[in-house]
């Protein structure tokens, strides 16, 4: 079967999207997928695009715009994060929600992928204004979600506060509180304690599963972190503090600090808390963004955007785990480089490394319906359960067929899925 046995939908044509076409491509190939079902399983299901008028602080009107993307409704609702970007572009939302579909199945958890958000960046949004654009998204998004039909959560740009104003405006119409509506909500509106960290105690699960099966010492290990909000300083934190490793690299969208001595992260995190950014962080030397990612250390972590590691700078990663915390920050000429790697760099791909957060999202949408709240510790001890019976699934896979942890990890979620919609019909 040809790699360009796919079209791209021009609405969708977008780099993230034909990235993620690209490796279903491979996918389909290793699973041997008939050519008429391909367009079928990769295809979203619908895809919504919003306008979106509030009154700025000025008195002014600005017409803002927004993206909900569903892929499959095969298994129940889509569940999926909502971004606010200033680049956001349906295509990147098609693309997200497809890898949530595969990561859901990887996981077992019955939903299908969702993506969507606005395109616009929060922080040029007083508070006031951000809440009314959230409520007017949400208000725009009511034909088209349920908790049976699709579930929002937060993902970059987006945090509790924001999916407490959409549970409200949802709430509003249905005349009751919805909470299960969305995930990642207040903690006070039925949110899970814990679902914020989710993402981040994860991936350092996960992490320490990968060097446990290296027979590596967490503690004599050093880390990179790319990416300092939610997931990032999750995961650096978890790092430093639960795995004792040395966290030598981090940065954000303002900086890329490097310290082989040793960062102060917990001093990093409060900068962050106070301050916004690592712009203004005393510590470390400033170093090119770029060249953060190929300076030596043990597990290299990036958690901020998609397609950082590329093919030009694959080739020169000098970690031993690379931890996919972010979705897509491996482009597939990148993966082709890594693959000849494999005994050098061991990946553990991002539909099964930030499992966590949707994970415990799923948690959270549960015990909403059932009105029915466990523990910390059920929620704790039910996430690395799911997460080592995946690990185990992928590690097996990639061993028994000799393919690459992504191609382990991505086949099985699309095994699953394909089952789910072959078995439903032409529906879902
Ligand atoms: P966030 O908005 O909380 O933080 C994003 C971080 O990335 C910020 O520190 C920002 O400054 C930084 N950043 C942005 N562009 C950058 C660049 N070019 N170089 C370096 N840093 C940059 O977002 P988040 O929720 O932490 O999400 C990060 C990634 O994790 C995204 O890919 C997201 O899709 C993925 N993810 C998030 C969750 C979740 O629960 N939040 C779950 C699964 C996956």
């Amino acid at each position: 079967m040809s790699n360009e046995s796919l079209s791209v939908d021009p609405i969708y044509a977008d780099p993230v999207f034909k990235m993620a076409k690209r490796q279903f491509e491979i996918i389909s190939d290793h699973l041997e997928i008939p050519a008429d079902r391909r367009e079928r399983i990769i295809y979203p299901k619908r895809a919504i695009s919003v306008a979106l008028p509030i009154h700025r602080d000025d008195g002014s009107v600005e017409v803002f715009h927004g993206y909900r993307v569903q892929h499959h409704l095969a298994m129940g609702p889509t569940k999926g994060g909502t971004r606010y970007a200033p680049n956001l572009t349906i295509g990147e939302c098609a693309a997200l929600a497809i890898w949530m579909s595969w990561k859901c199945a990887l996981v077992g958890l019955p939903y299908g992928g969702a993506k969507g958000g606005i395109r616009v960046d929060p922080n040029t949004l007083s508070a006031h204004e951000l809440e009314l654009l959230s409520r007017r998204y949400m208000q725009e998004m009511l034909p088209f979600v349920s908790p049976h039909t699709d579930v929002m959560a937060p993902d970059m740009g987006t945090n509790e506060q924001i999916m407490g104003w959409f549970m409200d405006t949802y709430s509003v119409h249905a005349g009751c509180a919805v909470g299960e509506i969305v995930t990642g909500k207040p903690v006070s509106l039925g949110g899970v304690s814990g679902r914020r960290e989710a993402t981040g105690r994860g991936v350092v699960f996960l992490i320490e599963r990968a060097l446990d099966h290296l027979s590596i010492d967490p503690a004599q290990c050093t880390a990179i972190v790319q990416g300092f909000g939610n997931v990032g300083s999750v995961t650096a934190c978890g790092l430093a503090f639960k795995s004792g490793m040395k966290i030598v690299g981090i940065s954000d969208h303002t900086s890329a600090l490097y310290d082989p001595e040793g960062l102060d992260i917990a001093a990093a995190d409060k900068h962050v808390a106070e301050h916004g950014t690592l712009a203004s962080f005393p510590q470390g030397e400033r170093v090119d963004p770029e060249t953060l990612l190929t300076l030596p250390c043990d597990v290299l972590v990036p958690a901020a955007v998609e397609r950082v590691i590329t093919a030009e700078n694959a080739g020169k990663l000098r970690c031993r785990v690379l931890a996919e915390a972010a979705n897509g920050p491996t482009t597939p000429d990148a993966d082709e480089i890594l693959d000849q790697r494999w005994e050098e760099v061991f990946v553990i791909p991002d539909v099964l490394c930030n499992s966590g957060g949707v994970i415990v999202s799923y948690f959270e949408w549960v015990q909403g319906l059932q009105k029915f709240f466990w523990s910390d510790t059920e929620t704790t001890d039910r996430l690395y359960r799911i997460l080592e019976t995946a690990f185990a699934a992928v590690i097996k896979r990639a061993k028994d067929r000799k393919i690459s942890h992504r191609t382990a990890a991505v086949s099985i979620g699309v095994e699953r899925v394909m089952a789910a919609r072959l078995a439903r019909g032409l529906f879902p």
